[in-house]
């Protein structure tokens, strides 16, 4: 019996909910694969708990194709890496912000998973985690580019759960509502003011609370596979109803 550590490959985990299920599946014993664009980042949490940091970017075919060449076998992905940019009506909407989102959270998503699915079948059992979001479930004004790419990671969970059955290959979608992060800062282009007013007067979810889900789905006997979770603050009864103190 062999008394390697299985591998977890974990998308965006400079940051965020990626760095928090990083450090969860680090203290199950799993060996953490970090990829971010931010690598001195991810070098240095890489170094804390004893797993590896690769330079990678979602949106580069390249940059994919280099980081599946250096992983024969993989328990566990967690695609993770995602953002939203703006919260302009699709009327004035930016191409280029579009663009990114869907680069990033959709074709980017696919192109991991369809490299590193080799690495996963040469496990015994293994499990893909992506990361949706309650705007997979519901729009929202202004969500136009984030919430239709995060349709398409819930169509995607669903297509790969039919097209690996037979497979002993989990398929789980995580869908968190307001979790503070750099997720807002990133979405408002560094304005930290506006990146506060979502959390305004409620208790937002920690990075950690999703990666507990994350980290509680994986754990399971192989034979569980969790298929959705949906996970949001007790003051948030949908993408955009939340209770505000004061
Ligand atoms: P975050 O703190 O901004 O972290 C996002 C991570 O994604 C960073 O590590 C970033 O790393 C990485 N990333 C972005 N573009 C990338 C690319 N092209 N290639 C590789 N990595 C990339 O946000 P978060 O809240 O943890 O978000 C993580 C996931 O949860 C996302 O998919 C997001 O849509 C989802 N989510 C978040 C919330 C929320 O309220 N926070 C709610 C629902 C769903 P680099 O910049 O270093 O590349």
């Amino acid at each position: 019996m062999s008394h390697q550590p299985r591998t977890a490959v974990i998308t965006g985990a400079s940051a965020g909910i990626g760095e928090a299920t990083a450090r969860a599946l680090a203290r199950e014993g799993f060996h953490v694969v970090l990829g971010a664009r931010r690598v001195d980042r991810i070098e240095a949490l890489a170094a804390e708990l004893g797993g590896q940091a690769f330079s990678l970017d979602v949106t580069s075919k390249d940059s994919v194709a280099a980081l599946a060449a250096c992983i024969p076998q993989a328990s566990v992905l967690v695609n993770n890496a995602g953002l939203a940019l703006g919260l302009d009506p699709l009327e004035s909407g930016s191409d280029s912000d579009w663009e990114t989102v869907i680069e990033t959270n959709v074709l980017g998503l696919m192109r991991v998973t369809r490299a590193l699915l080799p690495a996963l079948q040469r496990a015994p059992h293994s499990h893909i985690v992506n990361l949706g979001s309650v705007a997979g479930w519901e729009s929202y004004k202004g969500g136009s580019a984030y919430c239709a790419s995060k349709h398409a990671v819930r169509s995607l969970s669903r297509t790969l759960r039919l097209e690996l059955l037979g497979r002993p290959i989990r398929v789980t979608e995580v869908s968190p509502g307001l979790v503070k992060t750099e997720f807002s800062l990133v979405r408002f282009h560094g304005d930290a003011a506006r990146a506060e007013t979502p959390y305004a007067g409620l208790q937002p979810l920690t990075a950690d609370d999703i990666a507990e889900c994350v980290r509680w789905a994986v754990m399971l006997p192989p034979h569980v596979n969790i298929d959705e979770i949906i996970v949001k603050p007790v003051a948030q009864a949908s993408a955009t109803v939340v209770h505000r103190a004061g």
